[in-house]
């Protein structure tokens, strides 16, 4: 019995769904590869900074002066 022996942990790449190496020696985990990283990012970056393209059209109901 080895007490030892240290196997890199894998784990499922965010980016890819692929293998990742999760260890020192990958500095992207636990994404696989630098795009992937970059890639989650860009998304995470979408999704917080996301404005509304249009604003929402003024309402009037009343606020028509022909009418009064
Ligand atoms: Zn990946």
């Amino acid at each position: 019995m080895s007490g030892t022996e240290v196997k890199p942990r894998l784990v499922r790449c965010p980016g890819c769904g692929g293998d990742s190496v999760y260890a020192t020696s990958n500095p992207y985990r636990p994404f696989c590869c630098e795009r992937c990283k970059n890639l989650d990012i860009g998304a995470w970056a979408a999704e917080h900074f996301r404005v509304p393209a249009e604003a929402p059209p003024d309402e009037q109901p009343f606020g028509d002066p022909r009418l009064q």
